[in-house]
């Protein structure tokens, strides 16, 4: 892949440009070379989707400070393809969505609903609780969904008979229909026929024209090892279906992974506190450990301090991408023993007599630094 271009670049926009300049320059742009008007030029492609990306950074305010301060490497940790970045189409109606009524199909003349006649359906949410051995290792999940699935009754036409359709005679056609605003004409979808420009003649019992029923689906998924809290998936297809067989939206679930009682996450580390007997720690030993694939034992080199780190090379969290896996960092607390009986007491007071004040390497070094602020 070349070296990204700059977001302000590509944008137009200097880089004290406001929030108005910036969507107005997109807005522009993205016109420009939208793939609509651009059938088959790959250049012009490209093009869009990089405005979509450099957009989607700047018009948010976090990301924008965030690539402000980091530049691109501020979204190069989100792991694996797309860095998190919308779908370029998706965000394209986003910004036109509100002001055009409809969408943007109208707005080129003969875009996409008129050719087809038929509404996509919406993108939905879905969101995931998953655990942290789930995230590491990938899983397979079945979702019930509440979504607007194609009607069986109709086959999706919507027409009870093979009665078709008819111009829609609130908006002659149009699917579009115009009102006055103030001083402004504004254009809003027909309510007749939800845009389409057409309605059904002879209305389906079952879905009552609409080619679509509510419905619960079952709907399996497949999470990639690495995810992480956040990360969203998609799957295609699986939103809601179009009016009268119009393509279906996607469906978007969202990944949260729960805090786990052991191990804490950072990217694909993880890191837990294991207590160590004292014993253990002075004459040195094995130490069981836990590890999400299972129990592994670490070394324990005699004279081992509390809050000393161990590195379990690669016994982590995979990446996305499928790079190398990270590490498991285990900090070892010393365990002071309780409950003592008087035959260990004892033997532990003559030890303590035997060591002296003269065998503490810690508590020397200590002394040295307070002597210095105490002036002993
Ligand atoms: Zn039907
Ligand atoms: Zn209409």
């Amino acid at each position: 892949m070349a070296a990204k271009r700059d977001y302000y670049e590509i944008l137009g926009v200097s880089r004290e440009a406001t929030q108005e300049e910036i969507k107005k320059s997109y807005r522009k742009l993205a016109v420009k070379f939208h793939p609509d008007k651009n059938p088959g030029d790959h250049e012009a492609e490209d093009k869009f989707k990089e405005l979509g990306e450099a957009y989607e950074a700047l018009s948010d305010p976090d990301k924008r400070a965030a690539y402000d301060r980091y530049g691109h490497q501020a979204f190069a940790g989100g792991g694996g393809g797309g860095g998190g970045f919308h779908d370029p189409m998706d965000l394209f109606s986003q910004v036109f969505g509100g002001a055009f009524g409809g969408g943007f199909e109208e707005f080129f003349g003969g875009g996409r609903r008129q050719r087809s006649g038929k509404q996509r359906g919406s993108d939905l949410r879905y969101d995931l609780e998953i655990t942290l051995e789930e995230a590491a290792r990938g899983s397979e999940k079945e979702l019930e969904i509440e979504h607007f699935g194609p009607c069986g009754t109709c086959n999706s036409s919507g027409s009870k008979s093979s009665g078709g359709t008819k111009s829609c005679s609130s908006c002659g056609g149009r699917g579009v229909v115009a009102r006055q605003a103030g001083i402004f004409i504004q254009q809003t979808t027909c309510p007749e026929c939800r845009g389409a420009g057409e309605v059904v003649s002879d209305p389906c019992s079952s879905c009552g024209g609409d080619g679509r029923m509510h419905k619960t689906s079952r709907i399996k998924i497949r999470i990639p090892a690495g995810v992480e809290d956040g990360t969203r998936l998609r799957s295609t297809g699986n939103g809601d279906a179009g009016v009268r067989g119009g393509a279906a939206g996607d469906l978007y679930v969202f990944l949260h992974v729960k805090e786990h009682d052991v191990f804490e996450r950072e990217g694909s580390n993880l890191f837990c506190e294991v207590p160590m007997p004292f014993s253990v720690a002075t004459l040195g030993g094995e130490l069981e450990v836990p590890t999400l694939d299972g129990r592994a034992s670490i070394k324990i080199p005699a004279g081992t301090q509390g809050g000393t780190m161990f590195r379990l090379r690669e016994r982590g969290v995979p990446t996305l991408s499928g790079g190398r896996k990270g590490d498991l960092h285990v900090r070892v607390q010393v365990e002071v023993p309780t409950r003592l009986n008087s035959d260990q007491e004892e033997k532990l007071r003559t030890f303590a007599e035997s060591i002296g004040d003269h065998n503490s390497p810690m508590q020397e070094s200590f002394f040295q630094k307070a002597r210095r602020f105490f002036d002993l």
